[in-house]
């Protein structure tokens, strides 16, 4: 008799959650994204206790099926993707099928989803065990509720950090979220203060402004720049106005809020010599691509993608914000030459 065993649903699901489900701002980003991806236009999220205690993500979405309920909580099951074509024309936030099954498996979490022509359905799952479903009446959209995250996985519980660092994980993934999705308005509420709240009314620029505070908002320059394969719209500060670290560098491809490197010195170069040592300017990046040219099936949260084009694109961002801060006679002309 062998000692090699398939493991069972529950346990592998345990186990990709590990990958996807870090922290509490994980199960934030993954509903907020099915909200997106659902076509919501407006999304709320509430949490307690940095959302350790509850999360909870209500959208006006396209909702799911009574029949499609149990089936969205398995591993790999999405409505996102059915071919490998489609592996490579990502046009949606998900497409891995494993969020749901991920976050049900290390929490208590209940479901209330409805299309606009279906019943309503409620749903409770423990540990990722379905414990029972039932018609709900609910209005089309879908409402998440995740609690007791990771009572299940208390190694996972104890890596977590303070209530300050996991909130400000939290507010970081919406506000990036936010940002990519001016037209969806966004609230932020941890026990019961409203941390943040968007207007969704498709101007980037107030979107900063709910976010940032209308100070900061104000002393931004739109930039706008396109060629045969990118089209890049956004905000940067004034060179005056700069912080501490780069969290203010927002880049988002195709509505993906992604974390890149390359991308952000691009954004820094523009500026030529006019930021200090240590200083950095604030910038929120649109850019718009043909999905084959990029790559988000690199890592299981997404935010790292490979770019087939990047050095094209990183000499766009740095002319565009360049040429933006000179016709403003920000930057002398003998500085730089690009
Ligand atoms: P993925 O987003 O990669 O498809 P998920 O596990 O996050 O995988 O979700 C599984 C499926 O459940 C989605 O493909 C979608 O069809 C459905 N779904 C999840 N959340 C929502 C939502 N808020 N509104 C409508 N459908 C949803
Ligand atoms: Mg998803």
């Amino acid at each position: 008799m062998g000692k090699i065993h398939e493991l069972s649903e529950i346990l592998s699901n345990q186990i990709a959650a590990g990958e996807v489900i870090e922290r509490p701002a994980s199960v934030v980003k993954e509903l907020a994204e099915n909200a997106i991806d659902a076509n919501s236009t407006q999304i709320d999220i509430v949490i307690e206790q940095a959302g350790l205690q509850l999360v909870q993500v209500i959208d006006n979405g396209d909702g799911i099926e009574p029949d499609d309920v149990s089936t969205a909580f398995k591993r790999h099951a999405t409505s996102k993707i059915t071919t490998r074509q489609d592996l490579f024309k990502i046009q949606s936030l998900g497409f891995r099928g494993e969020a749901l099954a991920s976050i049900a498996s290390v929490s208590d979490l209940t479901i209330e989803t409805a299309t606009a022509n279906s019943l309503g359905t409620f749903a409770h799952f423990k540990g990722g065990i379905l414990q029972t479903q039932k018609t709900s009446p609910i209005r089309p959209g879908t409402a998440i509720t995740v609690r007791d995250l990771f009572f299940n996985t208390p190694a996972r519980l104890k890596y977590v950090k303070t209530f300050q660092t996991e909130l400000a994980n939290v507010i970081d993934i919406v506000n990036r979220l936010a940002m990519s999705h001016p037209q969806i308005a966004f609230t932020l509420t941890n026990d019961d203060h409203l941390l943040m709240k968007t207007a969704g009314n498709d101007d980037l620029q107030q979107t900063i402004a709910g976010i940032y505070g209308v100070t900061m908002a104000k002393q931004l320059l739109s930039i706008s720049a396109e060629d045969l394969d990118f089209k890049l719209t956004g905000y940067v500060s004034l060179p005056q106005l700069t912080r501490a670290s780069r969290n203010y560098l927002s880049i988002m491809i195709n509505g993906r809020y992604i974390k890149n490197y390359q991308l952000n010195k691009a954004i820094i170069k523009g500026y030529g010599s006019k930021l200090m040592v240590g200083r950095y300017p604030v910038a929120v990046l649109n850019i718009q691509m043909d999905p084959l040219l990029i790559d988000v099936n690199v890592h299981p949260t997404k935010q790292e993608v490979r770019l087939s084009k990047e050095p094209a694109l990183m000499t766009l961002i740095e002319k565009a914000i360049y040429g933006r801060l000179r016709t403003e006679n920000l930057i002398p002309d003998a500085v730089q030459n690009l």
